[in-house]
């Protein structure tokens, strides 16, 4: 697990049953988000760690038009 500061570095994560495939996350964050054969979006899941990858995944959070991603401190279950 990656810190930062005594914190974990946050994840990006996408919920797939709220997603519409229209790929606009994509647009905001191509370095963290790629859009497979079908439009919808793959989610890099490593901790972002550079400012401003955070800040342009906290943009794909909240423009998300169906509250599909989250920035977590969790690590992926398994
Ligand atoms: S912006 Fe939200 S709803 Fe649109 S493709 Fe990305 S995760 Fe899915």
């Amino acid at each position: 697990m990656t810190e930062l500061a005594g914190r974990t570095a946050p994840r990006l994560r996408l919920d797939p049953t709220r997603c519409d495939g229209a790929g606009y996350c994509a647009e905001i964050i191509p370095e963290l988000v790629r859009l497979d054969d079908w439009g919808y979006p793959m989610v890099e899941p490593r901790p972002i760690e550079d400012p401003r990858l955070l800040r342009l995944a906290s943009r794909a959070v909240g423009q998300c038009p169906r509250v599909a991603l989250a920035l977590t401190a969790q690590p992926e279950r398994r």
